[in-house]
């Protein structure tokens, strides 16, 4: 009972912990002491906060809690993946997952629990959301897999994608305020080019970071640029025309000069025709972009295949024809179920 009442300290900014010891009678300092504690060492308990009096312990016992996550389960794939299921203060589970190659570790956080949206072959779509992540659970799950990264891989980690579970843009206040941590120097310090936010495809809120000027990557989940084959895959896509997305894409090359990267999915019998190849070129053209073209994670739904190599290879050679930069991603961590679109507490299910 008595800590429901009680805030939770993670949720307060450094102004606000340097405004408690003020009101407290005690020196604004301090509130940076405990900001560096809990953002920059990741300490979880008041009494793990060493320079700070028994009684300055005692009064932050009295008033806050440190909500935090826990690794609950950690499951490596032969290829040296690592999917974690991490445990929120509520006891939901999201998953995240550590993908290490020879020169990078890459980490794809989750920042949603399950998602509002309902893409027929991910996964996650089939969890219906629960909620949003906040900062700290985002910023929490980047901090305990740089740690797994440079344990396992001895180095930090060198690139975050938003690719687990949900739709980021839809939780974007909670997002701005974990990539701020993510990039200050008082957090990991990481540079914000080396992190890439993947959405499905939400125009306006692909306009507001085009306006927020934020400077991080943006992902499409393109699949498809033939409408009535994309409202199929996708059917929120319905309210979003590729029209619209077309726009917003250009808006937010003309305010950000990057280059988005579409992901592509290529399914036999579903989007791995001539024309779905013109389509994309096509719309591929409008606009300066890089295609990924995305092994195709089995989620146990008997309608989706993996297309055969050489319609991939017909995909690569037609953008490559225009100059348009592509690239076909093998998945990692498929044995694991770690993969984009696997991600669905498939262990906690059990
Ligand atoms: N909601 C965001 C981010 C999460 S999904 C988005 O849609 O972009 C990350 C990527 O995995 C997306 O490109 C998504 O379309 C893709 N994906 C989902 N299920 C997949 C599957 N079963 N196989 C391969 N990629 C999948």
């Amino acid at each position: 009972m008595e800590t429901e009442s009680k805030r939770d300290i993670r949720s307060l900014s450094l102004e606000d912990l340097r405004q408690f010891f003020i009101e407290n009678e005690d020196k604004a300092f301090r509130g940076n002491q405990v900001y560096q504690w809990l953002w920059q060492k990741g300490t979880h308990d008041f009494e793990g906060m060493t320079n700070l009096s028994k009684a300055t312990r005692s009064l932050l016992e009295e008033h806050f809690v440190i909500n935090h996550i826990a690794i609950d389960q950690q499951q490596k794939s032969n290829d040296g993946t690592i999917k974690n299921a991490v445990k929120l203060h509520d006891d939901l589970i999201v998953e995240s997952v550590l993908i290490p190659t020879a020169t990078r570790t890459t980490a794809c956080v989750s920042s949603q629990v399950g998602c509002s949206l309902d893409c027929e072959f991910c996964a996650t779509a089939k969890i219906k959301r629960m909620r949003n992540l906040n900062a700290d659970e985002i910023y929490d799950q980047v901090v305990a897999m740089d740690q797994q990264s440079r344990l396992y891989f001895d180095r930090p980690l060198t690139n975050i994608v938003f690719m687990g579970m949900g739709e980021p843009l839809m939780n974007y206040k909670n997002l701005i305020a974990a990539i701020d941590k993510i990039t200050q120097s008082e957090g990991l310090g990481m540079s914000p080019s080396r992190i890439t936010v993947s959405t499905s495809g939400i125009p306006k809120m692909m306009k507001k970071i085009a306006d927020d000027q934020v400077r991080f990557g943006l992902a499409v989940s393109l699949h498809s640029a033939r409408q009535s084959v994309r409202q199929e895959l996708m059917p929120f896509a319905e309210k979003f025309p590729l029209d619209d997305l077309a726009e917003a894409i250009q808006y937010w090359y003309d305010k950000t000069s990057k280059s988005v990267t579409y992901e592509y999915v290529v399914w036999k019998g579903i989007n791995d025709e001539e024309e779905d190849i013109k389509a994309l070129v096509d719309f591929c053209k409008q606009t300066p972009c890089k295609v990924n073209l995305i092994e195709y994670n089995p989620i146990g739904e008997d309608k989706f295949l993996q297309a055969d190599h050489d319609r991939i290879k017909a995909y690569e050679m037609a953008l490559e024809a225009q100059r348009i930069t592509v690239t076909v991603r093998r998945s990692r961590g498929k044995d694991i179920d770690a993969a984009c679109g696997q991600l669905a507490n498939k262990a906690e299910r059990q």
